[in-house]
């Protein structure tokens, strides 16, 4: 049974600033922000990365459609944010359990990597 720090949240073992949520989806407030808003769209099932999407693409749809709704809530639709997906050890990805970041509530700037 895979045990990472997101699934111990999804089942409640852990606590987390929570955003919005459906039966499929959480969203959490970043740990760490390194936005004004920061926050991380989590599917519930344990997905590790995007090849475990191969046989529910869909979700991964759906993910992008919760990013819109969640972007409303806080506020973020008028100005704009990014969204970021991190990938292995050079992408830095530190949870192994699929998580897209959604950073606004300033101009971010075009840069990526500093
Ligand atoms: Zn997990």
């Amino acid at each position: 049974m895979i045990s990472d720090v997101f699934c111990k949240i999804i089942n409640g073992e852990l606590k987390a600033d929570v955003v919005w949520q459906n039966d499929e989806f959480l969203v959490i407030k970043d740990l760490h922000p390194q936005a004004p808003v920061h926050l991380l769209i989590l599917p519930k099932k344990h997905f590790t990365d995007l090849n475990d999407f191969k046989d529910d693409a869909a979700l991964l749809g759906r993910a992008m459609l919760v990013v819109n709704i969640v972007a409303e809530q806080v506020g973020l639709d008028g100005n704009g944010y990014r969204l970021i997906i991190n990938e292995g050890d050079h992408g830095g990805k530190l949870v192994p359990h699929f998580h897209i970041h959604l950073l606004g509530g300033k101009r971010l700037g075009p840069k990526i990597v500093q």
